[in-house]
């Protein structure tokens, strides 16, 4: 596995490259999410570039960039496992050279949800997905429904900016419990780990509530809400029944689009997101 930690030596690899390249961006701190991404990746290709980029653009000043885990040796090592060819992990000059003043942003999607509590949060992630994808030029890269409206984002940017390459969208991993892997978790006490398992619960009941044919969309927030509220320690950001495209709230789920249902609860400082898609065929 070969290293790259400036745009010119990613490219210069990447010329060499023949037949497919599958594309992976994380900002590290690997766990089996991350993995899942990058096996299909190596499934599907004949050649797999992972990144590790904790974007500081896509972090707002009060936001956890500077504690966020950063376990590069082990980080490599797990890549190496899974027959990555190619780690790009550039410094954050290497990305935003002095004088860096051109950004990807994006209307009305970008405003909801995540954009909503974290302004400015998706800017970031489209301008350097964007300037990922320039610089690595995959056929396929790899994205996972966890981060759901990230997921909505990049598509619509490669639709919007007629982009080559197809987007990979991957299932959540979760742990034993059900709680959504992610890298964020590791910052959660033992008590708040505990209660943290209350989305998925929340999802899944949610999901049952639609399977039973309930479609009003603030009956279902409602129940998600009260569900959320029986855990004390958990504090709720949003609760969304949305389209699952265009991410506007329902009154409610019709039956030819799916809905996404998402919510974004802290457990003490820590927010973690969570969401099930519901009537996708
Ligand atoms: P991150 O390192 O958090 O930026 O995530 C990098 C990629 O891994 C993104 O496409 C995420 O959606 C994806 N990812 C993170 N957690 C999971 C998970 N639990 N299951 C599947 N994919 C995930």
């Amino acid at each position: 596995m070969k290293v790259a930690k400036t745009i010119d030596e990613m490219s210069a690899l990447r010329r060499q490259m023949t037949g497919s390249v599958g594309f992976v961006p994380t900002m590290g701190a690997l766990h089996e999410g991350h993995l899942s991404l990058v096996r299909r990746a190596r499934t599907d290709n004949d050649a797999v570039i992972a990144s590790i980029f904790v974007n500081p653009t896509q972090f707002a000043p009060h936001e956890d960039l500077s504690h966020y885990p950063r376990p590069l040796d082990q980080d490599l090592g797990l890549l190496r496992e899974e027959g990555v060819d190619v780690v790009f992990i550039p410094d954050a000059s290497e990305i935003y050279p002095e004088g860096f003043a051109t950004w990807v942003v994006m209307d009305d999607v970008t405003e909801r949800l995540e954009g909503a509590s974290r302004p400015g949060h998706f800017k970031g992630v489209a301008t350097v997905v964007a300037k990922l994808l320039n610089i690595v030029q995959p056929q396929k890269a790899y994205f996972g429904r966890k981060d759901a409206q990230q997921l909505v984002v990049i598509q619509k940017m490669v639709r919007d900016l007629n982009m080559s390459v197809e987007i990979v969208p991957m299932s959540t991993v979760r742990e034993a419990d059900g709680l959504a892997m992610s890298s964020r978790n590791a910052y959660l006490s033992s008590e708040e780990r505990r209660a943290a398992v209350v989305l998925y619960r929340d999802l899944v009941s949610c999901e049952q509530m639609y399977e039973d044919g309930i479609r009003d969309a603030s009956g279902l927030r409602r129940a998600i809400e009260s569900i959320i509220a029986q855990e004390l320690s958990a504090r709720v950001d949003y609760v969304s029944i949305a389209d699952a495209e265009t991410l506007e709230e329902l009154e409610t789920i019709g039956t030819d689009r799916p809905a996404l249902a998402s919510l974004a609860v802290y457990f003490g400082k820590t927010r973690l997101i969570d969401n099930v898609t519901l009537g996708e065929s």
